[in-house]
């Protein structure tokens, strides 16, 4: 028996490993787009921690940054006093906004879910209006308000916190108003959340929260100006506009942030994984004239922004200025190859229901039949967690039915390393087709 085969046995024992399907492994370091299991086993690795080794893992400097402040300092938060390595952290942050105007404000939290409460509160203070908006299929965390919101355990851990409302989303492969052109769903979707505006929340409705790009809900890239019609309706109604860029953040679309794409300026941005080298924390950015609607004592947390974190911050941020138009120019170039190779599978396997993305944040949809659009939640489950594990390249699915597996390198990522993804996902995809005689 292997020493993997041996403590996955253990951790089986010990831990509540019904909450999660994870990936049945056991790792030991990683290196780059490399990981390796204790046993010495490489993977490549698709899945980047939900993209947070954005820059693969343990970039230049990152571990020697946590190294040198834990040396000195490893207790403390960034709210009972203050540091250096926050004041660097904020800096690093801010320089990633140019317009200076809209984004000249940091406040870090220790998870994506903290950050996305605090923006929430912000949006309270400063409207004094209280409903909050999202839109269906939108993942934004797991602690009660958030989790609360993207609906996958509604039933069970319902209802919705009171205030809150969900309006429909313009998923172009499934559009929710039928079938219709892309452009034609983002507006029926835009005319629906101004009607919820007007006739639901009477215009009591503080912001509106979104991903740009629906990341665990099937990486859903919506029409190319349906953010630009929402922000001229939201302004309107003084509604701010919060953008999740937790997932898509710092450069994984090909911009720094995927709301360059969008030709929208949203009020508050929430950022976190990539931008951490791994070590929690999260961003809310946004103007003084907003942030400044807060109170003392409106915030606090134990552990975060502490040195350490807020060195990791730095270091990673820094890489990625210093390195920013090789890794842009490398995601922009790997994501075209990738979406070229993948249509040569989506003709090859009618497995494939739909292949989307931006940069390097691609889904591929898988369906049992491309008619009916049947979900194939099974398969792809069986994909990301054997087929491919098997053959050595970590995936991950995501998608509300669970049927989208997610194409997620890090954007150091080579020509050679897709091609290896893309052949162990023809053979998985094939072996299933033959199985389940899909056509
Ligand atoms: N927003 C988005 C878009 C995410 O993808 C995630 C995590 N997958 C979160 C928020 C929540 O982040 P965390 O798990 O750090 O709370």
């Amino acid at each position: 028996m292997g020493r993997s085969e041996e403590l996955l046995k253990e951790l089986d024992e010990y831990l509540m490993t019904n909450l999660y399907p994870t990936h049945k492994i056991v790792v030991r370091e990683a290196r780059d787009i490399y990981v390796y299991d204790v046993d010495g086993n490489a993977y490549l690795d698709f899945m980047t921690v939900v993209t947070t080794a954005l820059l693969g893992h343990n970039p230049p400097g990152l571990a020697d940054a946590i190294a040198e402040t834990a040396k000195r300092l490893i207790a403390g938060n960034g709210y009972n006093w203050y540091t250096e390595e926050l004041l660097n952290a904020a800096k690093a942050v801010l320089s990633l906004f140019p317009d200076k105007n809209l984004y000249n404000k940091v406040h870090f939290k220790l998870s994506g879910s903290e950050g996305i409460e605090l923006a929430l509160k912000i949006a309270k203070r400063y409207t004094k209006n209280t409903y909050i908006m999202y839109l269906m299929g939108g993942y934004h965390g797991r602690t009660y308000l958030t989790g609360s919101y993207h609906g996958m355990r509604r039933r069970e851990y319902g209802p919705l916190p009171p205030g809150t409302l969900i309006a429909p989303f313009p998923y172009p492969y499934r559009c929710p108003f039928g079938d219709m052109p892309p452009e034609e769903c983002g507006k029926a979707a835009v005319e629906t959340i101004e009607y919820y505006i007007n006739y639901v929340a009477i215009k009591d409705v503080c912001c509106l929260v979104t991903e740009p790009i629906q990341g665990v809900g099937g990486i859903v890239v919506p029409p190319m100006d349906f953010f630009e019609r929402l922000k001229k309706v939201l302004d309107t109604y003084g509604i701010l506009l919060i953008f999740d860029e937790v997932q898509s953040g710092m450069g994984r679309t090909g911009t720094t942030w995927a709301f360059e794409q969008f030709n929208v300026k949203p009020d508050i941005v929430v950022a976190a994984k990539g931008m951490t080298g791994g070590l929690p924390a999260s961003a809310v950015v946004t103007r003084k004239e907003i942030t400044s609607a807060m109170q003392l004592n409106d915030e606090h947390s134990t552990f975060g922004a502490s040195a350490i974190i807020m060195a990791a911050v730095k270091a990673t941020v820094d890489y990625y200025n210093m390195h920013k138009e090789e890794l842009l120019s490398n995601a922009k170039k790997m994501g075209e190859y990738a979406m070229k190779r993948l249509m040569e599978l989506y003709d090859k396997h009618p497995l494939i229901g739909d292949v989307r993305g931006l940069g390097l944040m691609i889904g591929i949809e898988l369906v049992k039949n491309r008619k009916t659009k049947e979900p194939a939640t099974k398969e792809t489950s069986d994909i990301c967690l054997n087929r491919a594990l098997k053959r050595g390249v970590l995936f991950v699915t995501s998608g509300w039915n669970g049927n989208v597996i997610r194409f997620a390198p890090p954007l150091t990522v080579k020509q050679e390393h897709i091609d290896k993804a893309i052949e162990v996902l023809d053979k998985s995809l094939g072996e299933i087709e033959k199985e389940e005689n899909i056509k």
